[in-house]
């Protein structure tokens, strides 16, 4: 029997539930250019208070909102500390030398988790041949990490060397629901520790299209001129705004069941032959190591039989459980795994 479709590629491929297009349905909207949009500003508030910063700017998609944050934060010829595996070095395009004419330095922090100790000696000492290191950018949760999560006592050492340095520190928040989720941390706690914050709705939590970036009024001012200069301004933008708030205020809690089915996963990968090693699971991200042969031939094997997932590189594979993968979807998928 050839088993339902498995989608564990990402948690981008989630469709809008029943309740949510409902709501998206019944939004009010107006023209967002023009200020005009409640559903939008609804949106962006909801996000700024829930995070304790002063705006919110909602943006087509999370490269957006981590590239004019970048261009907030730099003026050409500085240079954006991140650590190698970085969506905003490795998924956006070059866009950081593209949009803001800044350069980077590559940390090698673990599993993409930054110290203040790794930080400190790539920050350039003010000398004609250096660039003008301004900005940190970290990422919570890890992508290519394993969904690994930075806990604010993590944080809040590494605000503080910034602070000091005279650094602007962003968030690349794409999955931050999940840390906050599986640390049990604030988010209000987290207003005092960055100057932008850039979070995606798009991704666990279910909403078809969309990010909001955080800031302070003055930032996010000049963000709303970017965005448009981007070609990011939207006009009744409402309708996907009200898929935002229905994740926000239906989806949130629940992050908790796909990281409990990411560590199911993990126990049943475990078990098999062809797996050498797995990244311990925090959230809803899971890479592990194929043990002999490649990658590519497991996930066809895997996807022969209805799991689909991608590869990492030759030799490791990610699986992503989102809301669109249900227990029964679950187990099934385990049953493939323990039966390849
Ligand atoms: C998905 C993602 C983004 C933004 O991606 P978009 O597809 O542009 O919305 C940014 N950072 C990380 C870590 C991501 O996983």
């Amino acid at each position: 029997m050839k088993s339902r479709f498995l989608d564990f590629r990402s948690d981008t491929v989630t469709k809008p539930t029943a309740g949510m297009l409902e709501a998206m349905m019944s939004a009010k909207v107006g023209d967002d250019v023009f200020g005009e949009d409640e559903t939008v500003a609804a949106l962006e508030q909801k996000l700024a208070l829930m995070f304790n910063m002063e705006a919110g700017l909602f943006c087509p998609s999370g490269t957006m909102t981590n590239q004019i944050a970048i261009k907030c934060f730099t003026q050409p010829m500085d240079e954006v500390i991140c650590d190698q595996t970085a969506h905003v070095y490795r998924y956006e395009i070059g866009g950081i030398a593209y949009h803001s004419g800044a350069s980077v330095r590559l940390l090698y922090g673990d599993r993409g988790i930054l110290t203040p100790e790794l930080i400190e000696p790539e920050i350039n000492e003010d000398n004609i041949h250096y660039p003008n290191s301004s900005l940190v950018v970290l990422e919570n949760t890890v992508n290519k990490g394993g969904g690994k999560c930075y806990t604010l006592d993590q944080i809040a050492p590494i605000h503080h060397l910034c602070n000091i340095k005279g650094l602007k520190l962003h968030l690349d928040g794409a999955r931050v629901f999940n840390a906050l989720v599986a640390t049990g941390d604030k988010a209000s706690a987290y207003g005092k520790y960055f100057d932008g914050i850039s979070i995606c709705l798009s991704k666990g939590l279910g909403a078809p299209v969309g990010s909001v970036l955080l800031g302070s009024q003055d930032m996010i001012t000049k963000a709303r001129k970017i965005r448009k200069a981007f070609g990011g301004g939207m006009r009744q933008a409402g309708f996907l705004a009200a898929a935002g708030i229905y994740a926000l205020d239906h989806h949130v809690e629940r992050l908790k069941e796909d990281h409990a089915h990411a560590k199911a996963l993990a126990v049943a990968l475990a078990r098999t032959g062809f797996v050498k090693s797995i990244m311990p699971v925090e959230t809803n991200i899971l890479i592990f190591e194929v043990a002999k042969g490649t990658a590519q031939k497991i996930v066809d094997q895997l996807q022969e039989k209805g799991l689909h997932c991608n590869t990492t590189s030759a030799s490791t594979i990610r699986l992503v459980t989102h809301l669109g993968l249900n227990q029964s979807m679950i187990d099934e998928a385990i049953e493939i795994i323990l039966h390849l």
